[in-house]
């Protein structure tokens, strides 16, 4: 491995830059993944060649303390040691056998087991595969064709559910991105995130039509945006009283907030859940699953077909296994305090540099808004400083701390943020805060 190589700011990024080149010339936009880019904030996107613990390091040989955890998945930190072992092990018995295996029973239970409503589960190998399955059970299962999504909510780049990003067509169900047809998206229905007023008024709307209302069970994909206290239970009800099912997407918060997601957090029982991230230990792993009369619906009990070459992979599995067994109680007191502590240091530097700011977490995933007022939906989130979080941004990153590259996404801290790693993003703060103060719009 490459020395690291600390050099402070302001710092040109030469090795990640020609990887960045080649990767333009092969792949749209440099990338597999829109975010990863680095569009909404600028710059060379770091391309990073290895991780650990709380660190990862990019092919400059530079290290960062890591505030994105692979968008979640890595709770425990990089490398694990535990995690690597089961995977060494697993790999040593071969990558994949398109049969059924040992692991996939493994993790079904211990799904089956932290989280209640879950009575069955289908292991899938993506987030997006599993809201999009999710779906069409609730469809097939309910006859219905229509969906109610909320804007701000992502769920996976699933046709249906793309109709969302807040735009004025996105209300109207049509498409939001080239390639959706209106047929796809037209049985979408996307309403403002913590207004159960507009569901009940949708539901008015289409007696007999809708087959699901699908929410982050709280969003971090327009920052973190709790739900309103009874906006998820109410949910459920409207759901109820209308033969609906309710699909809460845990992709996110699952086996992170908590260790039964944010269902263990704020109780509402769920038709549907979906999972992905932390339950996959950082392989493609993901599942959806829920009331045992509506999962015998799924092909090959019932009706609606739904399948998968690599679906239990025997190596993501074994990941999956052993990264919950060890999310216990002191690993999310420790996630949850490090979170704690990191958000009072952030709010303590921007508020130092007289930045108006709004912290706002669910459990240990936490957003910083540039806006002094609450941020309750999509509207509300857009309507933030934006601009100054791109010089905060690099500001952070030249010194060592890598962040989400956009003003709309959650930070994800893990177990192994230990002091030092600590202390490192603390001395990084006031320069950032600095910059963000000084940022023109
Ligand atoms: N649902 C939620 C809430 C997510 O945050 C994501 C991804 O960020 C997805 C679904 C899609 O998951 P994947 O990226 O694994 O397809």
């Amino acid at each position: 491995m490459a020395e690291a190589n600390n050099t402070p700011y302001p710092y040109e990024a030469p090795a990640s830059q020609g990887l960045f080149d080649r990767a333009e010339a092969v792949t749209p936009g440099g990338v597999n993944s829109p975010v990863r880019a680095f569009r909404a904030v600028g710059g060379t996107p770091r391309f990073m060649v290895s991780g650990n613990g709380p660190y990862l390091t990019d092919a400059d040989g530079r290290e960062y303390v890591d505030l994105v955890c692979s968008w979640g998945p890595m709770i425990l930190g990089h490398s694990h040691p535990e995690v690597i072992a089961a995977v060494q092990e697993a790999v040593s018995r071969g990558t994949s056998f398109g049969t059924p295996g040992a692991g996939e029973v493994e993790l079904a239970e211990e799904i089956v087991g932290r989280i209640d409503p879950v009575e069955q589960v289908r292991l899938v190998s993506s987030g997006t595969e599993a809201t999009m399955s999710a779906i069409r059970l609730a469809r097939g299962f309910t006859g219905r064709a229509k969906v109610i999504k909320f804007a701000g909510c992502y769920h996976g780049h699933v046709d249906a559910l793309l109709a969302a990003a807040g735009s004025g067509v996105a209300t109207l169900g049509l498409p939001d991105t080239p390639g959706v047809t209106g047929a796809q998206a037209g049985d979408t229905i996307v309403l403002p995130y913590n207004d159960i007023e507009a569901v009940r008024a949708a539901f008015a709307a289409h007696p007999g039509q809708i087959a699901c209302v699908i929410t982050e069970a709280s969003p971090g994909n327009m920052g973190v945006v709790p739900p309103k206290a009874g906006f998820n239970q109410g949910l459920k009800d409207v759901c109820a009283e209308n033969g609906a099912l309710f699909i809460s997407d845990e992709v996110m918060t699952g086996f992170r907030t908590s260790k039964a997601g944010w269902f263990g957090v704020d109780g509402v029982v769920p038709d549907l859940m979906t999972f992905g991230k932390v339950m996959g230990g950082g392989f493609p792993a993901a599942a959806f699953g829920g009331r045992a009369d509506v999962m015998a619906y799924l092909a090959p009990a019932g009706p609606v077909y739904q399948a998968g070459t690599l679906s239990g992979n025997p190596v993501a599995t074994a990941a999956g296994v052993a990264q919950l067994r060890l999310l216990d109680d002191a690993a999310y007191a420790k996630v949850n305090a490090t979170s704690e502590q990191l958000r009072g240091l952030v709010s303590e530097a921007l508020t130092k540099e007289g930045v108006a700011h709004r912290v706002q977490n669910a459990s240990n995933m936490f957003t910083v808004f540039f806006t002094e007022n609450e941020v309750t939906n999509y509207e509300d989130a857009k309507g933030q400083d934006a601009f100054r979080f791109g010089p905060f941004f690099h500001s952070m990153l030249e010194q060592g701390v890598y962040l989400p590259p956009s003003a709309f996404e959650s930070w994800f801290v893990s177990t192994a943020h230990d002091e030092r790693a600590i202390e490192r993003i603390a001395a990084a703060l006031p320069a950032a805060a600095r910059a963000a103060a000084e940022a023109t719009a």
